[in-house]
């Protein structure tokens, strides 16, 4: 059935008139016409049954039945992620959405993306949309406003739990080692830019309470590192079951 993303604050009545862009998809691509059934999601971990009342590509009029809670993600994962130059940061919300994130937060660090070009987040954030839509997720990974590195591991510092940060050069201690006992949660992992993280920004890191964790002799490149860090998280919170 095909799947509408419309926010939470705009489904608190009976019925609800979709934007130009999700109605000319479920109009013009789809095909759809009036009676058609359409699943609502609201990004918060409900889904909506609704049918279309009016197919119009100016506003398709959807009516509202019932209402379900799906079972929202088993942990927080939150990926610090240091923009990359060029688009590379669009796989890492499309793939890390796929595979459960809970939070992204895009990072400013000294050898990533040194001001990405205005509209970037607004992207990020309908690319996550687009993402939670097609893989089946009622709820939206929140894709935070671009911070600086500093401010970014200040504020995960807060939220306690599990605080990892990918680095080439760790061998000692492998990601997987982390998970061999079910790690405290919430888990967040800071990912690089194509750069690398200096010793410094390391250095405060680990400062920050962050522990280094290494995936294996091979470079990866940042979205490779991005997806699998991800990936073996959910394997160990048993979001892949
Ligand atoms: N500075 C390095 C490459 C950085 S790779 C160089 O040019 O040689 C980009 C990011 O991916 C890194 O900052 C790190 O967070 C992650 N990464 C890549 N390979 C990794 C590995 N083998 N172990 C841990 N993290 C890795």
């Amino acid at each position: 059935m095909p799947r509408v993303f419309i926010p939470a604050q705009f489904l608190n009545h009976e019925q609800v008139t979709l934007d130009r862009v999700a109605s000319r998809h479920l109009v013009k691509v789809l095909r759809l016409q009036a009676g058609a059934e359409v699943c609502v999601f609201d990004g918060c971990g409900t889904e909506i049954e609704g049918h279309i009342v009016r197919a119009s590509t100016a506003g398709v009029e959807l009516a509202l039945g019932q209402r379900h809670r799906v079972p929202m993600p088993l942990a927080s994962i939150t990926l610090l992620q240091s923009v990359p130059r060029g688009d590379r940061m669009d796989i890492i919300v499309q793939k890390t959405t796929e595979l459960g994130v809970t939070r992204i937060v895009p990072v400013l660090s000294s050898r990533g993306m040194v001001k990405p070009p205005p509209g970037k987040t607004r992207r990020w954030r309908t690319i996550a949309q687009e993402a939670a839509r097609q893989s089946g997720r009622a709820d939206v990974p929140e894709v935070a406003e671009v911070t600086a590195l500093d401010a970014a591991l200040a504020g995960s510092a807060e939220a306690g739990g599990t605080r990892l940060v990918l680095w080439e050069e760790e061998r000692a201690l492998p990601l997987r080692r982390i998970f061999a006992q079910a790690p405290p949660l919430p888990v967040t992992l800071l990912v690089g830019p194509e750069g690398g993280f200096s010793q410094e920004e390391v250095a405060s890191a680990r400062a920050q309470g962050f522990r280094t964790v290494g995936l294996g002799p091979r470079i990866l490149r940042v979205e490779t590192a991005a997806l699998v860090a991800i990936a073996l998280t959910q394997a160990a919170v048993g979001g892949l079951d």
